[in-house]
Formats: C-alpha cells, sequence, structure tokens
C-alpha cells in the first residue's frame, strides 16, 4: 500500500494506495532536519498520477520553508489524496490515508488543506494519531483562519515601518483581494486599526456584505490590484503577482495571505524593480502553521504561545526586509536564503 519512490531532492516519498477504498495518493516529506514533517492533506481531481506527485512534491517543499520561517521545530511535508472531495471522500478512504500516515511513525503530520474539513481530521485520526487541525479534543486548534489574519497584520505593520517609517495602519489605504475565512478576518483587524479598504471577491453579494460591514469600498475582483491604495492585500488564490498585473500596481507594498502569491520566482524581481516592496507570503501567512503546530507539539499555554509567535512574524519581516534593502534585492529572495540557511545550520 505504501510504496517508496526514490526522488533526490525529498528525503522520503510514497506513493499510497488501497484497492478496496479506492485511495490513491502521495505523501512527501521534504525534510525532517528542523522537526516531524508537517503540512496539511489536499484532495483534489488531478489530470495524472504525475500532477499529483509534483503538486505533493512542491507543497511539501513549501511547508518547509514556511515552518522554519515561522521558527517552528517542524519539518515540511504534505499529502494529496487524487479525487474529488465532494464525490470520491469516504470514510474508509480517509481511515486508509491515516493507515498509511500512522506507518511512517510520527515522521509525518497532517492537517487540513484544500478539500478537508475538521470532521474529515477527525476520521483519519481513528487511524493515525498523526493528525491535527481537529476541532475536538484536548489540543485542537480549530479554525487557523483568525490566526493566520493576525500574522498578516503583524507583517504588514512590519512592512508599513519600513516603508513609512511607522506601523500605524491608521488612514492606510488597503486593498483586500479576497473575503473567504482570512479575508474577512483581516479586514476587520484594519478597520479596527483605522484603515481605509477597498475589497473584492468573486462572489459579489460576499464582497457587498463585508463592505458595508466594515465601511469599504467594492471592488471589480478583476481590478484590485490596481487600485491607487498603500497596500495590496491578496488573499484569494496564488499567481496573483504576474507579468501582467504588476505593471498595473500602484501600491507601495504587497502583503497579504494567499499562498503562492508570485506566479514566478521573476515576478519578486519584477517588484523589486518596481519599488513594490513584497511581503513574502510565507513569512506573512505563518500564523495558520503556528496555530495548528500548537495541536501538535500539544503547548499547554495555547494562547499566550500562539501569541509570541505571532508577534515574531513581524520581527522576522523586519529583519527580511532590512537585509533585503542592505544587499538590494528582493525580500523574496533574501527569506528563502534565511530558510536555507537555518536548514543548514541545524544540519550543521
Ligand atoms: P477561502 O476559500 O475561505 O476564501 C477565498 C475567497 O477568495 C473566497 O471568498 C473566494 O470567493 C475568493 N476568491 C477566489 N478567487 C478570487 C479572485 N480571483 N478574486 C477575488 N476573490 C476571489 O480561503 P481562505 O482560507 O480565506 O484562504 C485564502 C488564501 O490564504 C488561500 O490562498 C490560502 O491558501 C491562504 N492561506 C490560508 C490560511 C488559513 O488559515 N485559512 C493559512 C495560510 C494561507
Amino acid at each position: 500500500m505504501l510504496t517508496r519512490l526514490s526522488i533526490s531532492s525529498h528525503e522520503e516519498v510514497y506513493r499510497v494506495e488501497d484497492a478496496e477504498s479506492g485511495l490513491r495518493g502521495f505523501i512527501a516529506l521534504h525534510s525532517t532536519r528542523l522537526g516531524p514533517a508537517a503540512g496539511g492533506l489536499r484532495m483534489r481531481v488531478y489530470q495524472s498520477d504525475e500532477a499529483a506527485l509534483e503538486d505533493a512534491l512542491n507543497l511539501s517543499r513549501g511547508m518547509s520553508y514556511k515552518n522554519a520561517a515561522a521558527g517552528l521545530p517542524l519539518g515540511g511535508g504534505k499529502a494529496v489524496i487524487m479525487g474529488d472531495p465532494v464525490r470520491d471522500k469516504t470514510p474508509d478512504l480517509l481511515r486508509a490515508m491515516g493507515r498509511a500516515i500512522e506507518r511512517l511513525a510520527g515522521r509525518y503530520w497532517t492537517a487540513e488543506d484544500m478539500g478537508m474539513a475538521p470532521e474529515d481530521m477527525a476520521e483519519i485520526a481513528r487511524a493515525t494519531r498523526y493528525v491535527a487541525g481537529r476541532d475536538q479534543g484536548r489540543h485542537a486548534s480549530g479554525d487557523p483562519s483568525p490566526v493566520t489574519a493576525k500574522g498578516v497584520l503583524s507583517a504588514m505593520q512590519a512592512g508599513a515601518a519600513k516603508v513609512w517609517g511607522s506601523g500605524d495602519l491608521r488612514d492606510r489605504h488597503v486593498a483586500v483581494q479576497g473575503l473567504g475565512h482570512v479575508g474577512w478576518h483581516l479586514c476587520r483587524l484594519l478597520h479596527a486599526a483605522g484603515a481605509r479598504l477597498s475589497v473584492a471577491d468573486m462572489d459579489a453579494a460576499r464582497a457587498k456584505v463585508t463592505a458595508a460591514e466594515f465601511g469599504a469600498q467594492v471592488v471589480d475582483s478583476g481590478a484590485i490590484h490596481a487600485v491607487e491604495a498603500d497596500i495590496f492585500a491578496p488573499c484569494a488564490i496564488g499567481g496573483v503577482l504576474n507579468a501582467g498585473t504588476i505593471p498595473e500596481i500602484r501600491a507601495r507594498m504587497v502583503c497579504g495571505a494567499a499562498n503562492n502569491q508570485l506566479a514566478t520566482p521573476e515576478d519578486a524581481d519584477r517588484l523589486h524593480q518596481r519599488g513594490i516592496l513584497y511581503v513574502p507570503d510565507y513569512v506573512a501567512n505563518g500564523g495558520g502553521i503556528i496555530n495548528v503546530s500548537a495541536e501538535i507539539l500539544e503547548i499547554g499555554d495555547r494562547a499566550g504561545w500562539v501569541d509570541s509567535r505571532l508577534g515574531a512574524i513581524g520581527a522576522n519581516v523586519a529583519r527580511i526586509l532590512d537585509r533585503a534593502a542592505g544587499e538590494g534585492i528582493s525580500p523574496a529572495v533574501i527569506a528563502d536564503r534565511m530558510v536555507e540557511e537555518a536548514l543548514l545550520d541545524k544540519a550543521g
């Protein structure tokens, strides 16, 4: 059921199959240098085995960077299940995945990702103890979104301090793309901090309601990146910073919750050349994994521990931005470098 694949960029990679439940997927452990590999389980339709494997490899590598940047004693891993979560997800299939995870004996910890909900984690927990992101139990971490939003705010304040000499967001104009779990909480926090908001969501009704709650202006979702704002906050999909959108951005800074905001690594340079400060996404949105890690690490004083780690996001952003300014290169490059140094340090 677990077949080990030999892939030199990753410590361990497995194909997972269970004929009885129809389970087909992959588990990838990119690195366990800083601790057990942690990262969510994604279920979606993939065009091929290769596409699913590639997703697992990329996402698990990304988790190594995100966990290290958040200063967590966790490595990077990810699991994917091939299939439609609405049609194909069954308790049998989830438990089969749980059994596969259990066989890795704690070298990989799973949690929610796309296509998964807390009740699915509860089902998986019937077959393995190495699962977080549950909403019941002594250390259950529940919905990570409010914590993620708080971390993004802290990152934004650190970025503002660099650009304008003050982290105070009062009267700053922020354009928020995506008003879902994280975007809505971010709007709430920004509104409380006195910021002016422009908002956009594919779901027009959601945009209208959120705008009314926070006195925001609604903007078309295809135009939100180009609003004449101080800060653009991508909180929806990946790839929004690309060769097409970057020339149109009028904000001085980009800082948001979305994963993989840069369409290509070159887009970091494009932003840099235009003088737009980019706060690396995996640093800004580390609140989600900080929240989940309190469950994995069974932290007793959960609130205090999470808060101190969230505060560290701002300090980390400030360090990255200072070094980027000193070297005259994109903060995205510096963030990657700092993580790689931390990983090497640990190896040495
Ligand atoms: P969500 O699905 O709750 O919300 C996404 C929102 O974006 C939805 O309201 C959707 O209608 C809207 N949307 C989709 N495409 C859009 C577009 N092109 N333009 C405007 N709006 C669009 O997701 P979420 O949990 O809020 O996560 C948002 C982003 O943050 C994702 O990229 C996610 O991977 C990332 N993230 C989330 C967390 C977390 O704690 N939830 C943690 C880290 C990173």
